[in-house]
């Protein structure tokens, strides 16, 4: 997605070989214009899907989810890392290890907003290692749900997340994919990963 991509290269900050930032965008700031593009890729992509659901991680997915769940007309449900006293009981819960914060936490989802029969898309801001789409699909498992595939704002095409789950037979649609963040300069990997 070319706005995507310039607006990268335009506001991202390459923090190592291993990590972009992008707060002045979509992890901190959020620019509604982009997000909303974004959402609305993401939603056309699947547009053929069935999807009944659209399934993310607080908190920086949920802003692309709110725009794709507008187009495809379906209701957002963000899994929580933190336990509410809201949250209690019925719950489906996985682990989740974050590769930016380095901490494992407990993720959950209420059994009343995930349910058998639900077609479901999975969005994140990034796609590293794979460990919060993973925790995600096995939450979508628990509730005896069917995942259409995942939609990605910014996949690391050099960490291994994109090809475990492909490998798993889902479908993931990365509106950029990051080839390189050597030297300070982000590269994109044109065309479909393999
Ligand atoms: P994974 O679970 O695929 O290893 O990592 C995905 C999660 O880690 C995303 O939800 C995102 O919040 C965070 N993340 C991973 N890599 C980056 C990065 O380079 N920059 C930022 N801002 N977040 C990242």
């Amino acid at each position: 997605m070319k706005l995507l991509k310039d607006k990268i290269v335009e506001e991202g900050k390459v923090l190592s070989k291993d990590v972009l930032k992008v707060d002045a965008f979509l992890n901190h700031q959020i620019d509604p214009v982009i997000i909303k593009a974004i959402g609305e890729e993401i939603a056309d992509r699947f547009a053929e899907a069935g999807i009944t659901k659209i399934l993310t991680i607080e908190s920086s997915g949920i802003a692309p989810s709110m725009f794709a769940g507008l187009e495809l007309g379906v209701s957002v449900v963000f899994a929580r890392k933190s336990k509410s006293v809201t949250l209690s009981g019925n719950l489906l819960t996985s682990k989740v290890h974050s590769f930016t914060k380095n901490v494992t936490s407990d993720i959950s989802v209420s059994k009343d907003f995930l349910q058998e029969g639900d077609v479901v898309l999975i969005i994140d801001d990034f796609l590293a290692n794979g460990q919060a789409v993973l925790g995600l699909l096995e939450i979508i498992d628990q509730a005896g749900a069917t995942t259409a595939g995942v939609g990605i704002v910014i996949e690391k095409g050099f960490q291994p997340g994109g090809k475990l789950i492909r490998e798993k037979g889902i479908r993931v649609e990365s509106l950029a994919i990051i080839k390189s963040l050597e030297n300070g300069t982000v590269e994109f990997l044109e065309g479909t990963p393999t």
